[in-house]
């Protein structure tokens, strides 16, 4: 048994408290190797932002448990390192599907897990969350939970079709289960291809698709029912036209792909929206570095060589997140 507290990490309860008073919402970014880490770690002690290292069961596999809980303790050092005295990295699971994955992870030094169990029947998914929420709450651990369903694919999790939550089931949701923050469902998805062209228009001048708005309704509605209470949302990339162009420039081949435009993160931002999350945009990022790197240097054979480029435009993209979309600079 690890405690996240011996690592030098926090849980999301102050955080949250603070970015929904404060109209702004706390990045969570995906990370599955040293790169990333490095790039959200930079980033995040450069704007002095509160930040969550978000990490799937995906991931969790690909990296493997152990040295993720070293890259953790690693990541706060890190940031002392870089000069922010006292920072303020959340370590969260994300879409954890089981009691039994949740668990492992507050064993294993995580200070937040989230527990999707969204898919099963109501009352099921009130009976996991809250025995997830019991075990977690032993350990300070805070727990996010989810009402409603997103489409799209993301590492376990994909849906064809998306459910908005039921804003009249929020209040009893949250009350019966205990949750810490809750993720809903407002027309944001996971992955790339968030929309087909079919439900977007194309703007005119550009040429380029348009995604139909979030569900900004729902979102108030819900925020009329718990007053303060932390909602996340999921499936927030902005998949940016620059990175999917770079993609396609240099051999790749995404079509279509279309994300949430940022006005409307930064809108919901300004509300009890507290945690957004990103992942595509940093896989977009570097792939895209790495492509157009190896496609220019077709000699060169050193990783460092073309990771190093895709370490800065992931950094970049995240400072810009950070600063332009978020607002939670200078908040840590
Ligand atoms: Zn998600």
């Amino acid at each position: 048994m690890v405690s996240f507290k011996e690592i030098g990490l926090v849980n999301t309860r102050e955080m949250f408290k603070k970015a929904v008073d404060g109209g702004y919402a706390i990045p969570a970014f995906n990370f599955n190797n040293m790169e990333q880490l490095q790039a959200i770690v930079q980033a995040a002690a450069e704007t002095k932002s509160p930040v969550i290292l978000q990490v799937s069961k995906g991931a969790r596999n690909y990296a493997n448990s152990t040295l993720l809980r070293y890259m953790a303790e690693g990541a706060v050092a890190y940031a002392k390192e870089l000069g922010w005295e006292n920072p303020q990295i959340v370590l969260h699971l994300d879409h954890g599907d089981s009691f039994e994955l949740c668990k492992d992870c507050v064993d294993m030094g995580f200070s937040s897990v989230m527990i999707d169990a969204s898919s099963l029947p109501y009352e099921d998914n009130i009976a996991l969350t809250k025995k997830v929420v019991e075990y977690a709450h032993k350990y300070d651990v805070t727990v996010e939970a989810e009402l409603g369903v997103l489409a799209g694919v993301e590492d376990e999790v994909s849906s064809a079709e998306s459910h908005y939550t039921k804003p009249e089931e929020v209040i009893d949701f949250a009350t019966r289960t205990g949750c810490d923050s809750l993720a809903i469902s407002i027309g944001t998805s996971h992955g790339a291809y968030k929309f087909t062209p079919d439900q977007c228009t194309r703007d005119p001048k550009t040429g380029r698709l348009v995604p139909p708005p979030l569900a900004f309704d729902v979102l108030h509605e819900i925020e009329n029912k718990l007053p303060g209470f932390p909602i996340v949302l999921h499936g927030s990339s902005s998949v940016p036209q620059e990175y999917v162009d770079m993609c396609n420039k240099y051999g790749g081949n995404l079509p279509n792909a279309i994300g949430i435009p940022e006005e409307q993160l930064r809108e919901a931002a300004k509300s009890a929206v507290c945690k957004i999350n990103i992942d595509s945009d940093s896989r977009l990022a570097m792939t895209g570095a790495i492509r157009k790197y190896l496609a220019e240097n077709p000699s060169h054979f050193d990783p460092r060589q073309y990771l190093k480029p895709a370490r800065e435009e992931m950094k970049k993209m995240y400072i810009h997140k950070i600063v332009n979309v978020l607002g939670s600079n200078g908040k840590a």
